[in-house]
């Protein structure tokens, strides 16, 4: 029920064409489905100040819509949104690491890789990746959490959350020149930020991935690795200007789980980002579950 306003690009109609395709592809009764449960305060100041979410929770409308910054607003449902989409990468971090799943992916919104520390941005209010690494390692002792970012856009929010976190090791790819204009200088040593020019496709992306990304993560050694898992760097996706289709989408994802089987006990938490071609949108994370599912 949280929606921006008609003709938003971040609708409600995303997660809809995500659930049909999974039906129509045959593989969504083959999944174990969980509702998240919101996310505690507790676990949100672990990322943001106190300030911040008194900030959004002082904003949340009774009716109508309040602009936190011209592209993202809230509605009444906004905030109960953004606390279960939190709570939905938590409550994945949990089911992989007590080995009730071997992978998740979370199917929320909002999305949250733009989302600073005290700044909501670009859809995004609860920086949700972010929140799930900072409970790992709280809860379950991590000391090696590996964030994995191929949304078409610059994860600026996550960067300005965990960029001071020597036991996170974020990886990237976002197109540059474009919004948010950030990324080109990291903010810290474990981010691992690569710029592509418009129009970059499949081969240019996965000389990325092999010669950039791989030996990172190899040196890293992850014990758990999360995904900003965002589906606009797709040909038809027009918010970006990138050539990324759905068979990139199935050989990044299968890259990962081999990271994954080496390092981290095969623990994935994929958490849902961008992605506003509805149909491009609902068929690249169908591959990308089928991967992941092992299907
Ligand atoms: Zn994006």
């Amino acid at each position: 029920m949280h929606e921006m306003g008609k003709g938003h690009p971040e609708c409600p109609e995303r997660l809809a064409a995500i659930q049909d395709r999974l039906i129509a592809a045959g593989v969504w009764d083959y999944l174990l489905h969980i509702t998240a449960q919101p996310a505690t305060r507790e676990q949100l100041l672990r990322v943001h100040t106190a300030q911040y979410l008194d900030r959004l929770a002082v904003a949340s409308p009774a009716q109508g819509h309040v602009h936190m910054e011209p592209d993202t607003a809230m509605n009444p449902y906004t905030l109960n949104a953004a606390y279960h989409a939190a709570g939905a990468g938590i409550q994945g971090v949990d089911l992989v690491m007590q080995g009730k799943a071997q992978n998740v992916f979370c199917a929320m919104r909002p999305p949250g890789h733009h989302a600073e520390r005290e700044n909501a941005l670009g859809f995004c209010f609860l920086s949700n990746v972010a929140i799930a690494a900072k409970h790992a390692m709280a809860v379950y002792g991590l000391e090696r959490v590996a964030i994995i970012d191929f949304d078409v856009h610059h994860g600026n929010g996550t960067e300005d959350c965990l960029f001071d976190e020597p036991r996170a090791l974020m990886v990237s790819i976002f197109q540059h020149p474009f919004f948010p204009y950030s990324g080109e200088v990291p903010k810290g040593p474990n981010m691992l930020n690569v710029s592509m020019p418009r129009a970059s496709k499949g081969a240019e992306f996965r000389d990325v991935v092999t010669q950039q990304w791989l030996p990172a993560l190899h040196e890293f050694k992850p014990q758990l690795i999360l995904i900003s898992a965002g589906f606009d760097a797709h040909l038809e996706d027009d918010m970006g200007s990138m050539g990324l289709v759905e068979a990139d989408y199935a050989w990044v994802t299968k890259q990962i789980m081999t990271i994954a089987e080496q390092y981290s006990e095969r623990r994935i938490v994929s958490m849902l980002e961008g992605g506003y071609d509805l149909s491009a949108l609902a068929r690249s994370v169908t591959e990308h579950i089928k991967v992941l599912s092992d299907a």
